[in-house]
C-alpha cells in the first residue's frame, strides 16, 4: 500500500515539533490523555444532543504498559474518528479536529455546561514521538461499523488501513525508543511513573483513567485456620501443646500463622477527577483543603489558613491558594522557587508559574485554574499576556484582604503569620522602594514597648493623644536589648508608647515609607526627637553652657571619633549615650557593615551626657584635676565613650585599650 505524504510543507515541520516544541518528554502522555479526554467529551456531548442512553460513567481512559513488548497503549471510548478523520487530523499538522468542533458548537448552552474540551493546537499528538518509534492508532468512530487504522513511524508519512474493532473509540499504541546510553525509554512502562505523571498531569481530568496494577495484599483465610484441616504435618500427639493450633509453639505451626500475602491484579482508577477548586465551596470542610494541601504541597504540617477564590468577570479563574504554617529554610535565599501550579481547564501547564505572585508574597503555595489564559503551542509556557497581569493583579489584592480578615478577626493567627512572614512584606516595601508601602503598609506589626505585644501601625496611630504628631521608633538588634535602652524608659515614663524593631530590613523600609496616614516616623534617638517641656530645654540648655569648657574638652579627646558633645535629659539613669547625627543610623551601619561584601558607610556619631549622672560629676572633678592628673580625665572620657558604644550594640574599635583603661582606673 502506497504511503501518503504528510500534508503541509513540512516534514521538517514535524521535525521541529518532536524535537524543538517541547523540552520536557514526559508531557506526552499529558497530551495524549487530554486527546482521549476530549473524545470522551466530545461522544458524551453527541450523545446528549441524539438523546442516547449513555452515562458519563461509562466512559474512560485506559492505560496499559507491556514491558515484554515494549509498547504503552492509550485507549478511550471515546468519539473515534473515521478514515478521513485520522487522515485529516493525525496526518495533518497544527490541524485540530477540537478546535473546529469546539467552533462548530460554540452557541450550544450545553457546551459550555459539560464540557472541558482541552486541545487547540493541532500538534499535542505528536509529541508521543518523542518517546515513540512507532505509533499506531486503531479507531472506530461513534455511528460507524468501520475501524481503521493509521501507522507512522514519524518523518516518513503514515499508512491507513482497514480494521477490526469491537466498539466505539480509538487505541493508540507506542512503540518505545530503543534505549540508549543516555536515554531510558523503559521508565515509561513502570506503574510508579505512570501513575506519578498522571497525578501530576492529569488528575483532574473528568474521566476515570485506569490501569491494571500488580499489589500484594494479605491472604485472607488467614485468621479462620481449622485444626481438622491443618496442613502441617507433625503428630499432634507428640506435640506438647494440647493443640489449640493457635497458641502451638512447635516450629510448623508457627511458620504456618506467619501472615502470608498473595499477589493481585486490579483495576485501578489512577487520577482524582474532581479539583476540589471546582467543588462546591460549601461542601468543603477544612479537613479536605487541608488534605489537599499536604498531598499535593509536599508539606507534612497543615496550613495556616487557605483562600480559595473564584472569580468570573473579563478573564475567569478559580484558586486556591495557602499560606504555610512555616517559612520554608530557604524562603530568603536566591534559590527559593515562588510560584503557583498553573492548570488550563484542569491539565497542569506550569508547576511552579512565578509571574502569578509578587515577591513579596513569594511564601504562598496554591493554584490557579484558568481556561482564558493563552498558552503557547507547547502548553508549556505561556504568552506574555494581559490575562496573566490580571489574574496576578486579582490574586494579590485577593491575598492581601483574606490577610487583613485573618488581622482583623483571628488575631492570634495573623501574629503567627507576621512571626513567620513579616519579614517578606518588610522586604516588600523596601525593594519596591516604597511604590509597594501603601499597599503594604497595612499588614505591618511591631512590638509597642509599652503594651508588650504585637500592634499594628493603624493602632499606634490610633492611640496617640492629641499632641503627638510622630511615629516613635527604636532600631535595634534584639528586642532585649532595645528594651534597655535609656532614651527608652525616658519616653515610657513620659507615657509615649515606642515600636521597637529588631530586624535588620527594618530601618531601611522605614526610609522607604512616606511615614502612615500623615504621621512621620521618627526615632527616639534623634536629636530633633520633640518631648520636652520648654522648661526642661532651658534648663539642658543653661547647663549646655555652664559646661561649655568640659564638653569643648571631651570633644578633643575624642576627636576624628565624634563629631559633636552635647548634654540630654532623656537618658534615665544612663551616663552616656551614642546618637546619629545624620541620614545614617548606627543601626544602620551596623547593618550594612555587616553585609558579606561590608560596606564602609559611617553615620555620624554624637555623644550625649547625662549631667545628672554621678559618672558626670566624677568627669567634671576630673577635669578640674587636669593639672595634676591629666590622664585620669582622658581615661574617663574615653570609657564614657566606650559604654555608650557598647550600649549602641556596637563594638569598641580596641578592646585591648579598653581593658588597659579599666586596669589603669583600678590602679589608682
Ligand atoms: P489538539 O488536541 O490540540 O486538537 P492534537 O495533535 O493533540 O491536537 O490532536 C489532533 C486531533 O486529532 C484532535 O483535535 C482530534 O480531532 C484528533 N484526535 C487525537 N486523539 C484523538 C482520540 N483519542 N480520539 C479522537 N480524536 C482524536
Ligand atoms: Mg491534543
Amino acid at each position: 500500500m502506497a504511503k501518503k505524504q504528510f500534508k503541509t510543507e513540512s516534514k521538517r515541520l514535524l521535525d521541529l515539533m518532536i524535537n524543538s516544541v517541547y523540552t520536557n518528554r514526559e508531557i506526552f502522555l499529558r497530551e495524549l490523555i487530554s486527546n482521549a479526554s476530549d473524545a470522551l467529551d466530545k461522544r458524551y456531548f453527541k450523545s446528549l444532543t441524539e438523546n442516547s442512553s449513555l452515562t458519563r460513567g461509562e466512559l474512560e481512559i485506559r492505560l496499559e504498559p507491556n514491558k515484554e513488548n515494549r509498547t504503552l497503549v492509550i485507549s478511550d471510548n471515546g468519539i473515534g474518528m473515521t478514515k478521513d478523520e485520522l487522515e485529516n487530523n493525525l496526518g495533518t499538522i497544527a490541524k485540530s479536529g477540537t478546535r473546529a468542533f469546539k467552533q462548530e458548537h460554540a452557541d450550544d448552552e450545553k457546551m459550555s455546561e459539560d464540557m472541558d474540551v482541552i486541545g487547540q493546537f493541532g500538534v499535542g499528538f505528536y509529541s508521543a514521538f518523542m518517546v515513540a518509534k512507532k505509533i499506531t492508532v486503531l479507531s472506530r468512530a461513534d455511528g460507524s461499523e468501520e475501524a481503521w487504522l493509521w501507522e507512522s513511524e514519524g518523518l516518513d508519512g503514515y499508512t491507513v488501513e482497514p480494521a477490526e474493532k469491537d466498539s466505539v473509540g480509538t487505541v493508540i499504541t507506542l512503540y518505545l525508543k530503543d534505549n540508549t546510553d543516555d536515554e531510558n525509554y523503559d521508565e515509561f512502562l513502570e506503574t510508579y511513573t505512570l501513575r506519578g505523571l498522571v497525578r501530576k498531569y492529569s488528575d483532574y481530568i473528568r474521566y476515570p483513567i485506569k490501569m491494571m496494577i500488580e499489589t500484594s495484599r494479605l491472604k485472607k483465610d488467614e485468621s479462620d485456620h481449622d485444626n481438622d484441616e491443618c496442613e502441617c504435618e507433625h503428630d499432634h500427639d507428640e506435640c506438647e501443646c494440647e493443640h489449640d493450633h493457635d497458641e502451638c509453639e512447635c516450629d510448623e505451626c508457627k511458620e504456618e500463622k506467619e501472615p502470608e500475602y498473595e499477589t493481585v491484579v486490579e483495576d485501578t482508577t489512577l487520577n482524582s477527577m474532581v479539583p476540589l477548586w471546582r467543588r462546591n465551596k460549601a461542601e468543603l470542610t477544612d479537613e479536605d483543603y487541608n488534605q489537599f494541601y499536604t498531598d499535593k504541597f509536599h508539606d507534612y504540617e497543615k496550613p495556616l489558613c487557605h483562600i480559595h477564590y473564584n472569580t468570573e468577570g473579563a478573564i475567569s479563574y478559580n484558586s486556591i491558594l495557602y499560606i504555610p504554617s512555616a517559612a520554608p529554610y530557604n524562603l530568603y535565599s536566591k534559590n527559593y522557587k515562588r510560584g503557583l501550579q498553573l492548570y488550563s481547564n484542569g491539565v497542569m501547564i506550569m508547576e511552579s508559574c512565578e509571574d502569578l505572585l509578587p515577591e513579596f508574597f513569594g511564601f504562598v503555595k496554591g493554584l490557579v485554574d484558568s481556561s482564558d489564559i493563552s498558552l503557547n503551542i507547547s502548553r508549556e509556557m505561556l504568552q506574555q499576556s494581559r490575562q496573566m497581569r490580571a489574574i496576578a493583579n486579582g490574586l494579590k489584592k485577593k491575598i492581601k484582604s483574606e490577610l487583613e480578615k485573618l488581622r482583623d478577626n483571628e488575631r492570634e493567627t495573623y501574629e503567627k503569620f507576621f512571626k513567620t512572614f513579616g519579614l517578606s512584606i518588610k522586604y516588600g516595601i523596601y525593594e519596591s522602594y516604597g511604590m509597594e508601602a501603601d499597599f503594604l503598609s497595612d499588614l505591618l506589626m511591631y512590638e509597642s514597648a509599652k503594651e508588650n505585644r504585637m500592634i499594628t501601625l493603624k493602632e499606634y496611630v490610633e492611640a496617640l493623644n492629641e499632641n503627638q504628631t510622630e511615629i516613635y521608633y527604636a532600631c535595634g538588634s534584639s528586642l532585649d536589648e532595645l528594651k534597655r535602652m535609656p532614651t527608652l524608659k525616658y519616653l515610657l515614663d513620659k507615657g509615649y508608647d515606642v515600636l521597637l524593631m529588631p530586624d535588620n530590613v527594618d530601618e531601611f523600609a522605614l526610609k522607604m515609607m512616606n511615614g502612615f496616614e500623615g504621621k512621620p516616623f521618627r526615632s527616639i534617638t534623634d536629636k530633633e526627637l520633640n518631648i520636652s517641656t520648654e522648661d526642661e530645654k532651658k534648663e539642658v540648655e543653661q547647663k549646655q553652657e555652664e559646661n561649655k569648657e568640659l564638653l569643648e574638652a571631651v570633644k578633643e579627646v575624642l576627636s576624628g571619633k565624634v563629631c559633636a558633645v552635647r548634654l540630654t535629659n532623656k537618658l534615665s539613669d544612663a551616663p552616656a549615650a551614642l546618637v546619629s547625627d545624620g541620614p545614617v543610623s548606627l543601626e544602620m551601619e551596623k547593618v550594612l557593615s555587616d553585609l558579606p561584601n561590608g560596606s564602609e558607610v559611617k553615620a555620624e556619631r554624637a555623644l550625649e551626657l547625662n549631667p545628672e549622672h554621678p559618672a558626670f560629676v566624677s568627669l567634671k572633678k576630673a577635669m578640674e584635676n587636669r593639672a595634676e592628673d591629666e590622664e585620669k580625665f582622658k581615661i574617663f572620657v574615653e570609657l564614657l565613650y566606650d559604654q555608650a558604644t557598647l550600649l549602641a550594640g556596637l563594638k569598641i574599635e580596641d578592646p585591648y585599650e579598653f581593658a588597659k583603661r579599666i586596669s589603669l582606673l583600678m590602679a589608682k
